[in-house]
């Protein structure tokens, strides 16, 4: 008696893509750029400015 052929494939691995975001400088809040239309957001958790950066972000 083998277990091996019902074995579940193990989940496929995620994939991220570098995407540009806005980054709260006062806590860990932040959005992606294409959802926001200002050039200088607020952050809405905490109203600190948030800065551009580049974040992997999980697209699947
Ligand atoms: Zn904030």
């Amino acid at each position: 008696m083998s277990y091996f052929n019902n074995r579940r494939k193990p989940p496929s691995e995620h994939v991220y893509a570098d995407t540009v975001i806005w980054q709260c400088s006062e806590c860990n809040c932040w959005s992606r750029k294409e959802f926001i239309y200002v050039d200088e957001p607020i952050c809405p958790m905490c109203t600190g400015r948030m800065n551009q950066e580049a974040k992997s972000i999980r697209v699947e």
